[in-house]
């Protein structure tokens, strides 16, 4: 199937996600609150990077890949997908991921572990060093492999996310701010150049749950992906915002995004992530506290998964 500007694309997820307002905690921030459901996307426990896998899980097919490879923490939402949607179409993923957080079989590991997906460990902060370990099992597999970087945040993953801004604008509804989590930056960056193309003033803001130069990353893979899509890769620092909300560090709940969890969940029945979507729904109170995003405002917030990350957290967290 051919996704934007006759790229490969295929089906993975149900799309598209739902979008509906939230009504209970619309009146207590005094904005006119939606939520677009990509904690829905239709692949194990639903999640982002399902719509970044749509475009680069068809390029390894047509690349005759027949192993997939990616990395990421232990916990990682993406690489538990990456294994999922490789699945489906009968590929091997092999997981290379960082020997840091919860490395125990709980959350995502649990899931990994029912696929059967083959999960490595590494002791190294270095990406560098887990890509080099990628080629080293690869050619020594002797199959055609493809290898997806963390977070599936390159030029054609980041696509997923401009489809997103054009499924929203489909839905027939407008909004003044648009709100998601950004850990590996292509979410925010599909999110920032389609509000460009298809939704009007929307401005996108980019939660860092993770302490990388978003300033420069997430202009950079806007840029990419707009030159996939053939247009003028040109970036203001206008066309979107960022905010810190990393708290004590990536993968360590903080305070006010487990609070902001717990308020979703009390007032919605929607549970958030300890990680992205409960630190990134703080980060919107707190611009709906200070007046960044003002009283009346059409706000979207984006649930981007991360379900599996729950059953990984510490009773006392
Ligand atoms: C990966 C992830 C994000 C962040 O998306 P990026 O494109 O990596 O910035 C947000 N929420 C959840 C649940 C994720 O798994």
């Amino acid at each position: 199937m051919q996704g934007l500007n006759g790229i490969e694309k295929i089906a993975l997820g149900i799309f598209p996600t739902p979008l509906h307002p939230l009504k209970r905690l619309s009146d207590l921030l005094g904005i006119d609150l939606w939520i677009k459901r990509d904690d829905l996307t239709g692949v194990a426990l639903g999640g982002n990077k399902v719509r970044k896998l749509e475009y680069l899980l068809a390029e390894a097919r047509q690349q005759g890949a027949q192993l997939v490879f990616t990395t990421g923490g232990a916990q990682s939402n993406h690489a538990m997908l990456t294994a999922a949607c490789a699945g489906k179409l009968g590929m091997k993923a092999v997981l290379i991921l960082k020997k840091r957080g919860v490395t125990e079989r709980k959350g995502n590991l649990v899931l990994n572990h029912l696929m059967g997906t083959e999960v490595r460990f590494m002791d190294t902060d270095d990406y560098g060093d887990i890509y080099a370990e990628m080629d080293r099992v690869g050619t020594a597999s002797g199959v055609p492999y493809y290898k997806i970087p963390c977070g599936g945040s390159n030029a054609l993953g980041t696509l997923g996310y401009v489809d997103c801004a054009r499924e929203i604008s489909m839905q027939g509804e407008t909004f003044d701010h648009l709100v998601c989590a950004e850990g590996s930056g292509g979410t925010m960056a599909g999110l920032a150049l389609g509000a460009g193309l298809y939704l009007g003033n929307t401005l996108v803001h980019g939660m860092m749950v993770d302490r990388e130069p978003f300033d420069r990353i997430t202009p950079r893979l806007m840029g990419e992906a707009a030159a996939l899509l053939g247009k003028k890769p040109e970036v203001s620092g206008k066309d979107f915002h960022l905010l810190d909300v990393c708290g004590p560090g990536y993968a360590i709940p903080s305070h006010e995004g487990n609070e902001a969890l717990r308020m979703m969940a009390e007032n919605e029945g929607i549970f958030l992530d300890p990680v992205y979507t409960g630190k990134a729904f703080g980060g919107l109170v707190k611009m709906v506290r200070e007046g960044i995003i003002p009283k009346g405002a059409r706000v979207l917030f984006l649930h981007s998964g991360g379900a599996g990350g729950l059953f990984a957290l510490d009773a006392e967290s």
